[in-house]
């Protein structure tokens, strides 16, 4: 990355100096918290990055754990496609992979310390019912009928709960706080429910679940977290959080500090969005090229690199705001170039033939494989009498400005020959099929032929020993200037998200690419090898991005 672009220390880390200053903090240590409910996405990848990198700098500890406490919506698949996501961002967990369910015994007795204290209680006001008491921001709440229940009555009827004798819905464990507080978080909140539910990891050892705002504490400070990084709409939870902690009476507890979303322009990252798409068919499963999640990036040819200069540029605030696509673009683009062949690739296939080129034969060309970067050395690439170039590389009447093909002009085929455009063939409806050339021998390539010069130059491939395969071009699936969303709540879909060209001539080397292998494509954009539709000597390209853009870099 650019050396200039230095960022100041944010507010994070100033905290987090402060505490180790004060002496609060000895060894920091983060973690990552996702719910097991879905494939984690770009937005992810910053709490990652952002918890993995304190704890790095800092010489601390970085935990990754499973909040699996709601046994609803969790399954096993997801935690193997999210510690599978972790692990390839580099966020090195080492063997600290935790699970917040096997907590439960630690949490039952937490709430059975509440209770004991006279903070908690076991409530039979139906959900609706609390709703009603709880007020509303302008309103206080009302005092639950079972608020003052003894504390024996209390422990007795939580018992029961816990031993299956109560039915889902009927009654739940209320933290006792305030129902006049001004944060509806501390009316008295509901940590425990009951839940006849199989847990993908406990089984059916609980039928009482706690709540997350009771639940996240515990966990954080079960394992010695001091600094639990969340995001900005848990900040009016902090009190709670401080509260569970403070009450539970934990020595050294964890401090919350929240932090404002990655948003990014022209993408969808909410789950249920992304499950609607998965399923109506609309993209090819959680990892399509088009989505931003973790494993969507990973196939379309996004490095691990490239994501955290992504997410060192975003920075991290308190306010919410959102980020520019192309900024990721231009962050893949900055990570490829200097690690990348560059070769010929014709996406929209049209003939040249060389009339004055001997039939039969093929000459090999001595390429660089990436004129910045030696250590990737060259190749060598056959040049024969019958090519194929861009259809746009060739025009019968030149538009102003127009230096590549047309009758009369000369250009330079890369790495080969000047050759001079000498009409075209056309088939019944007008359509051009085929153009003529003639090439002059002396020009070739290294040569040192300076006599004279061409303005365009036009890269191709030979057409006997060109591969055939797939490309495929991306847009966004959404445009925003449209709106994102339609009146009916539906996705607001580009057509054009998705472009498929079967019949893209390659050089015969990349007959051996592998998958997630990236090249440039010279003038094209760069390509990343599709791991799910490539066959053996058989590539499928997704374009991972194209070669320009409009984004610039402001240097901070
Ligand atoms: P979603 O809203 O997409 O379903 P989530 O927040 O419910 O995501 P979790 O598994 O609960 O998913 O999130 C794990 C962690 O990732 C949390 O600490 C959360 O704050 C953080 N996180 C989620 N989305 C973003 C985002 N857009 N930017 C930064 N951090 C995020
Ligand atoms: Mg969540």
């Amino acid at each position: 990355m650019d050396s200039e672009v230095q960022l100041s220390r944010n507010f994070i880390e100033q905290i987090i100096d402060k505490d180790i200053a004060e002496g609060h903090t000895k060894v920091v240590k983060t973690r990552f918290p996702p719910e097991p409910n879905g494939y984690l996405h770009i937005g992810h990848a910053k709490s990652i990055l952002l918890n993995f990198g304190l704890a790095e700098q800092y010489g601390g500890k970085f935990n990754l754990r499973f909040d699996d406490t709601n046994p609803t919506k969790e399954k096993e698949e997801f935690v193997e496609s999210i510690k599978a996501d972790v692990e390839w961002l580099g966020a090195d967990y080492e063997d600290r992979l935790f699970f917040a369910s096997d907590y439960f015994p630690i949490m039952y007795e937490a709430a059975i310390k509440l209770i004991n204290k006279g903070l908690a209680y076991v409530d039979d006001l139906s959900a609706d019912e609390i709703r009603q008491y709880r007020g509303t921001l302008t309103e206080p709440g009302k005092n639950s009928p079972y608020r003052d229940r003894s504390i024996e009555e209390n422990l007795k009827l939580f018992r029961e709960m816990k031993e299956g004798k109560v039915e889902d819905g009927s009654r739940v464990l209320r933290a006792k706080i305030d129902m006049a507080s001004p944060n509806i978080n501390m009316r008295d909140p509901v940590i425990y429910r009951v839940a006849h539910q199989h847990h993908h990891r406990q089984g059916d050892e609980w039928c009482i679940y706690p709540m997350y705002d009771f639940a996240h504490p515990i966990e954080d400070a079960t394992e010695g977290i001091t600094h639990s990084i969340c995001t900005l709409e848990f900040e009016d939870h902090r009190p709670l959080y401080d509260w569970v902690v403070r009450e539970l009476e934990y020595e050294n507890p964890p401090k919350q500090i929240e932090f404002a979303k990655l948003y990014l322009t022209n993408v969808i990252t909410g789950k249920r969005y992304i499950k609607k798409l998965v399923e109506e068919g609309i993209v090819d499963g959680w990892d399509d090229p088009r989505l931003v999640s973790i494993a969507a990036l990973r196939r379309r040819g996004y490095t691990p690199g490239s994501i955290r200069t992504f997410v060192e540029l975003c920075g991290v605030s308190k306010a919410n705001s959102s980020t520019d696509y192309a900024m990721l673009e231009y962050c893949i683009r900055d990570d490829l170039k200097p690690k990348t062949k560059r070769v010929m690739a014709v996406l929209d296939p049209i003939k040249l033939v060389i009339d004055n080129y001997p039939e039969g034969k093929t000459e090999m060309m001595d390429i660089d494989n990436n004129m910045d970067n030696p250590e990737l050395g060259s190749r060598q690439i056959p040049f024969s009498r019958e090519l194929y170039i861009e259809r746009e590389d060739f025009m019968e009447e030149p538009a102003p400005k127009y230096y590549r093909l047309y009758p009369g002009n000369e250009v330079r085929l890369m790495n080969a020959y000047f050759v001079k455009c000498t009409g075209c063939e056309k088939d019944e409806n007008g359509n051009v099929t085929v153009v003529h050339a003639t090439y002059d021998p002396e020009t070739r390539s290294g040569s040192g032929f300076n006599a004279r010069k061409v303005k365009g130059t036009i890269h191709w491939v030979s057409a006997e020993h060109a591969l055939k395969c797939t490309a495929r071009l991306y847009e966004n699936l959404v445009d925003e200037e449209k709106g994102v969303y339609n009146e009916d709540g539906s996705i607001n879909l580009n057509p054009n998200s998705l472009t498929v060209i079967d019949n893209c001539y390659v050089e015969p080397s990349l007959k051996d690419a592998k998958a997630f292998e990236s090249f440039q494509f010279v003038r094209n954009g760069y390509f990343c090898v599709d791991y799910k539709d490539s066959k053996e000597g058989q590539p499928v390209f997704n374009r991972v991005v194209s070669l320009k853009s409009s984004f610039k870099l402001e240097k901070k």
